[in-house]
């Protein structure tokens, strides 16, 4: 499997609980150091997201899911969407998690702090601490 393979895993099975859904098409990246992929919303607009060969699991996966959650919002609001993804568990009808590296681990946090704390990869499923 390749980083980008490893690192988007878990990204697109947190997005399935998106409204919206991509088409995943290969990219060809100009750069070596760069691996990624474009996601299309139904309109066809799209955009890259990508990983930085060489970086740690944990910071491609959130490298991955801050481009995932723009391309996400997006295309929420093309769509006539509440453009919020993925919305916080505590805090209904208010904000998005935010992806961030947590004791090496990538996770969604609320940005008011504390919990809920989920990794990446297991949203909506919210873990105790
Ligand atoms: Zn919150």
């Amino acid at each position: 499997m390749t980083e980008l393979a490893a690192a988007l895993e878990p990204v697109l099975h947190d997005l399935r609980t998106c409204r919206v859904q991509p088409e995943v098409r290969e990219y060809a990246s100009p750069h070596p150091w760069q691996e990624g992929v474009w996601l299309l919303d139904p309109d066809g607009l799209g955009q890259v997201v990508a990983v930085v060969r060489g970086q740690s699991h944990a910071e491609q996966i959130v490298e991955l899911a801050g481009h995932v959650q723009e391309w996400a919002v997006e295309a929420l609001w093309r769509a006539g969407e509440s453009a919020t993804w993925p919305e916080c568990p505590a805090h209904p009808n208010s904000h998005p998690l935010d992806p961030r590296v947590s004791d090496g681990q990538a996770v969604w946090t609320c940005p008011r702090g504390g919990d809920p704390t989920v990794p990446i990869g297991q949203f909506p499923t919210v873990s105790a601490g």
